[in-house]
């Protein structure tokens, strides 16, 4: 399995997975311009996608599919109401939408996946496992706690995408109005450094050997603040192997296999 994760961050989440023979991108919230060039970057083509999948309708994961699309014809995979959401967010989106149930299991080409329910404020927010038959890679981004069946599925995996989105004093030492501060530290918003850090130590497993930190706020977190509190808790955990890359808005990540 290939994953390149080209951009992370509330202005724009795109990831590239590759296996099992297919290629496609998790959401497409950077515009149709900046996923060719960062795939470019990265020595890839965007002609290789077979399928774009979303993970729920807020526009920093759908933003540039609509113009995207309309250049490479990639099939379009959501739930029923993340579907929906990015369908009243781009009126102009020409395609027939693949639906999957929220907790359900498909293939696309050689590459299984798995749909599972994640707490965050959009219509039926998803995070995904791909197993391409020899790894399992967890993608959950954009989730406001964890829940024991996403402890479950990281437990199963050999690497994951995990969202640090803040440290939460940073959080609420910032400038953001009030409201704002509560959505994003609630239930269903975003987890914060600490909360993911827990939820690893919780679904630790032998089998895990890459981390991704995902989803970093650019205003109430940094890269080493989220590096360090998770490389302290899998320490404490007695995993000092396990590879952490911390993603970013800006970057394109290194092209990983395994
Ligand atoms: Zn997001
Ligand atoms: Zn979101």
């Amino acid at each position: 399995m290939e994953v390149c994760v080209l951009a992370s961050g509330s202005k724009g989440n795109c990831i590239y997975v590759a296996g099992g023979g297919t290629a496609l991108l998790v959401d497409a919230g950077l515009s149709a311009r900046e996923i060719a060039s960062r795939m470019q970057m990265a020595g890839l083509v965007p002609e290789c996608l077979e399928a774009v999948l979303f993970t729920h309708d807020h526009v920093d994961h759908y933003g540039g599919i609509e113009v995207f699309r309309r250049k490479y014809p990639v099939r379009l995979f959501a739930n029923e109401g993340t579907a929906a959401g990015i369908e009243l967010g781009c009126p102009k989106l020409d395609s027939e939408w693949e639906i999957f149930e929220t907790a359900s299991t498909f293939e696309i080409g050689g590459l299984r996946i798995e749909a599972f329910t994640v707490p965050h404020d959009a219509a039926d927010p998803v995070g995904f496992v791909f197993d391409d038959g020899g790894t399992r890679l967890c993608v959950v981004t954009d989730l406001g706690q964890a829940t024991p069946l996403i402890c479950a599925k990281l437990a199963t995996c050999h690497a994951a995408i995990l969202e640090c989105n803040h440290d939460y004093d940073m959080l609420m030492q910032s400038e953001r109005p009030w409201p704002l501060k509560t959505r994003i530290a609630g239930r269903s918003g975003h987890l914060s450094n600490d909360d993911a850090a827990s939820l690893m130590r919780t679904s630790l497993s032998e089998r895990l050997h890459t981390l991704f930190l995902a989803h970093l706020s650019e205003e109430c977190n940094t890269p080493s603040l989220a590096l360090n509190t998770m490389r302290q808790a899998l320490r404490a955990a007695g995993r000092e192997d396990v590879r952490i890359e911390v993603m970013s808005q800006t970057q394109v990540s290194a092209r990983l296999v395994f």
